[in-house]
């Protein structure tokens, strides 16, 4: 039987490419439905499966901050089961947290915390009356350690992490294997999709300058990472599919290979001085390159 794959976020990115891949299986292993809010961007998805998809893909139109929209995408499954859900949508928000509104920060919220919640919710019930099923879920590394200018992103990473391990706790007794897939930087949308201060920005002049130099050295130590450490989605990609293809999968994977060096700091220095000076001097003493 063909595994059910229904994914969230699919318009770019990581969603996009891991709804290809799997649609593309030579042995057609995989039916899958790839969601996107905005159904008007399916095109470029399209042209990557290029009618390879006839019948291992369909697109269904889901905002995971919309119940409704969700419930009508998960009634259009064919299958009437789902054994694989990715819930991959997600934001950014960044700048200095002083001239973030409650209205940005709560959509941040809303999308990447309550709109993964929203969408296991409703998927499980029929996922524990199959007695199996898997859930993967788009984690960062922002959800494992703190990143100056990014609190709420990281702080909506973060509580993921608290709901998959809680679920992930009851679940195992329902045959059901949740994994975060914990990703560094990659080459998608993202950088283009979050809100992000500009410099130039009227909102940024209420800020002081200390904070605006700081930021300023953020935003190049995060072009530069980007520029020279970002993983491709394909890379990502493979991690799925580990997970997806393992008998037992693991809960956290890490797309580099393993827990970055500043991530193990927290963990084996837990007053968590450490972590913070050696990120502060990642960050704000590099020399310019
Ligand atoms: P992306 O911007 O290309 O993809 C994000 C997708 O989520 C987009 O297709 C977007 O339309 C969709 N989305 C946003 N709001 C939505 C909503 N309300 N309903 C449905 N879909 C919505 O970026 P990406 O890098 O592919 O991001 C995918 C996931 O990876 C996100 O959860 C992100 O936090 C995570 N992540 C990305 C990076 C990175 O560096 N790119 C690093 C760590 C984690």
């Amino acid at each position: 039987d063909r595994k059910v794959v229904f994914i969230t976020g699919c318009s770019s990115g990581i969603g996009l490419s891991l709804a290809v891949r799997l649609a593309s299986n030579p042995d057609k292993t995989y039916k899958v439905y790839a969601t996107m809010r905005n159904l008007a961007k399916k095109e470029r998805l399209l042209e990557c499966v290029k009618g390879l998809h006839k019948d291992t893909l369909d697109i269904l139109q889901m905002d995971v901050t919309d119940q409704q929209s969700i419930l009508d995408a998960r009634d259009r499954v064919v299958e009437k089961r789902v054994d694989i859900l990715v819930c991959n949508a997600g934001v950014g928000l960044m700048g200095p947290l002083e001239i973030q509104s409650l209205d940005s920060m709560r959509c941040i919220l809303e999308v990447n915390l309550l709109g993964t919640i929203q969408t296991i919710q409703a998927f499980l019930p029929e996922m524990k009356v199959q007695g199996q099923g898997r859930i993967l879920v788009t984690g960062s590394t922002g959800g494992l350690h703190g990143l100056p200018f990014n609190e709420v992103y990281c702080a909506s990473k973060f509580a993921i992490e608290g709901a998959c391990e809680s679920l992930a706790v009851l679940l195992q007794h329902f045959n059901i294997h949740v994994s975060l897939i914990e990703c560094g930087p990659v080459n998608t949308d993202f950088l283009v999709n979050l809100q992000k201060a500009e410099l130039g920005d009227t909102s940024l002049q209420q800020v002081d300058t200390q904070t605006l130099s700081m930021y300023e050295k953020y935003l190049q130590h995060c072009g530069s990472v980007f520029q020279n450490a970002a993983q491709d989605t394909e890379d990502i990609v493979k991690v799925f599919l580990d997970s997806i293809q393992s008998p037992s999968p693991a809960f956290r994977y890490f797309t580099s290979g393993s827990m970055p060096p500043l991530t193990k700091l927290k963990i084996t220095e837990p007053d968590g001085l450490q972590y913070i000076r050696a990120m502060s001097k990642h960050i704000f003493s590099a020399e310019e390159q």
